[in-house]
């Protein structure tokens, strides 16, 4: 499916601040196919870079977190990239962020990193994958799960799967090292934010844990690049009122939701707290950015519709 051009062009694009937000890059289109991480998360950095190209021949603006901040937006529409998790693979962003001398955000999960173990969600597909088992069975199982604490989720991984498999397999689903946390954060055009220490979908939780959840990183994170990280993403997107009251009672300027939506401008001060973000796609940058300058995308519609319909019936853990 794609847009017409025409529909485009009646579309005024003067106010948008187009979030979008990436998981694991891909080196080459061989390691797509090794089955190492979800295919439909991740994407090539040759991808990655006709993701940039594509606004800035639009003459979108790429802003960084202080630009957000100082509500210096500048003139005409605004593109946002953040990467989501923390993996090794985004390291292969650095250089072409340097040479298109546009800004991202990195928001890393930090216990993956402390301990180099993989994303329990890649731990399932891998392993199924091996098994043979189809994508729709794959993504039910990661949906169930979601439901859980990280505590209960690792239990099931241990008792399926075995200790061994919270290792990871190669550069491909390995996540950044401590060095290379502080080695990514170095480059001017790299910002590093908060996405829990367990990717722990917060509105699972009880205020204390929440806290701790988002001090701990935090207090990893600054270890380790010496700034203190003032935005979150939420794991999974998920987010409530009184998550939100947490997040800014402890000092967070800005956080950011899975809502596949525009945030037009100008907004207000609260709408920082719950930005909405729109999935980058493995497919070609024009078949989703179109729809996403239209304020919609096909794919979260289904994802979330599809996770409602899952969501009414909580699994037995086995
Ligand atoms: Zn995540």
């Amino acid at each position: 499916m794609l847009i017409n051009p025409m529909l485009l062009q009646l579309v005024s694009e003067k106010n948008n601040l187009l979030i979008f937000y990436f998981h694991g890059l891909y080196a080459n289109e061989d390691q797509k196919k090794a089955g190492h991480i979800l295919p439909q998360n991740n994407i090539t950095t040759k991808q990655f870079s006709e993701f940039i190209d594509y606004f800035l021949n639009l003459k979108y603006n790429f802003i960084s977190i202080e630009d957000l901040l100082c509500g210096s937006l500048g003139e005409g529409p605004s593109v946002m990239i953040t990467f989501d998790d923390g993996y090794f693979n985004n390291l292969l962003a650095v250089d072409v962020l340097e040479q298109y001398e546009v800004p991202a955000i990195f928001f890393v999960t930090t216990r993956n990193i402390m301990e180099n173990t993989s994303m329990w969600a890649d731990i399932i597909y891998k392993y199924r994958f091996k098994q043979a088992a189809g994508l729709k069975s794959i993504y039910q199982e990661q949906e169930f799960l979601k439901s859980y604490s990280y505590r209960e989720i690792n239990e099931y991984i241990f008792k399926n799967f075995g200790p061994e498999s919270f290792k990871p397999w190669s550069d491909i689903d390995r996540f950044l090292t401590p060095e290379e946390l502080t080695t990514l954060s170095k480059s001017p055009f790299v910002t590093i934010g908060n996405h829990t220490v367990n990717h722990a979908i917060l509105i699972n939780y009880e205020e204390e844990e929440i806290r701790k959840e988002l001090l701990e990183s935090n207090d990893f994170i600054e270890q380790r690049t010496g700034d203190r990280p003032l935005s979150l993403a939420f794991p999974n997107g998920d987010f409530n009122q009184s998550l939100l009251d947490i997040v800014e009672d402890l000092g967070f300027r800005v956080a950011f939701t899975t809502i596949g939506r525009n945030n037009k401008l100008p907004f207000e001060n609260s709408k920082l707290l719950c930005l909405d973000r729109f999935m980058a796609e493995p497919s070609k940058v024009y078949k989703y950015a179109d729809f996403c300058r239209l304020n919609y995308q096909p794919e979260m519609l289904y994802l979330s519709l599809k996770k409602r319909m899952l969501g009414k019936n909580k699994p037995v853990l086995h």
